[in-house]
């Protein structure tokens, strides 16, 4: 197989409670659009996003969890076979942030421990009305042992990076493996 053939694709899950802009992220990210109500896509099971990291083609589908926030009623489908994730949570949802732990542990428990997860609070745009503070948020993700970023959707602030993060991981991971 040519050289050029090769392409390294990764299934990403997006996990965190519901409203905290798990959809608005995926859109934003795959589409450049960013919509107040954004109604979810019913029937889409992904967005793909095509990138390039050090030379190396990766194409990055990102599941969306199409309003099954319910803690437990995510599908093991949604889980199986997923390489990253994406645990969001929100500036102005205090309950969204207290759940993060329980969302790792589910990953963890669903896919294996292994999984490279970036911890991502949503909605920095939104401080005046923040119920979580940055530094409270950043021991959380340093003793969880998760990258952490700080994002807004809305004003396309550090969405990139997260996704990048997360194809790197992966090609790291990939290449220890074998
Ligand atoms: P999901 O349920 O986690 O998928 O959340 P959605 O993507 O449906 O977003 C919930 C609401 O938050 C929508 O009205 C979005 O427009 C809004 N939203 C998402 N991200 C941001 C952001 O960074 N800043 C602000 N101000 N609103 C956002």
């Amino acid at each position: 197989m040519l050289e050029e053939d090769l392409e390294i694709a990764v299934k990403v899950v997006i996990v965190g409670n519901g409203a905290v802009g798990k959809s608005s992220m995926i859109q934003r990210y795959c589409k450049g659009i960013f919509t107040k109500d954004y109604k979810k896509t019913i029937g889409v099971d992904f967005l793909e996003k095509q990138l390039n990291i050090n030379e190396d083609d990766v194409r990055l589908m990102l599941w969306d969890t199409a309003g099954q926030e319910e803690f437990d009623s995510l599908t093991k489908s949604y889980y199986r076979g997923a390489q990253a994730c994406v645990l969001v949570f929100s500036t102005t949802d205090r309950d969204s942030f207290e759940a993060v732990e329980k969302w790792k542990s589910k990953i963890e428990e669903e896919v294996g421990p292994n999984i490279p997860i970036a911890l991502v609070q949503n909605k920095i745009d939104l401080l005046d009305n923040a119920v979580v503070e940055q530094n409270e948020a950043e021991g959380l993700a340093k003793r969880l042992k998760l990258r952490f970023y700080r994002t807004s959707v809305k004003e396309d602030l550090n969405v990139e990076e997260v996704f990048k993060y997360l194809a790197l991981k992966h090609i790291e991971k990939m290449r220890k493996e074998n």
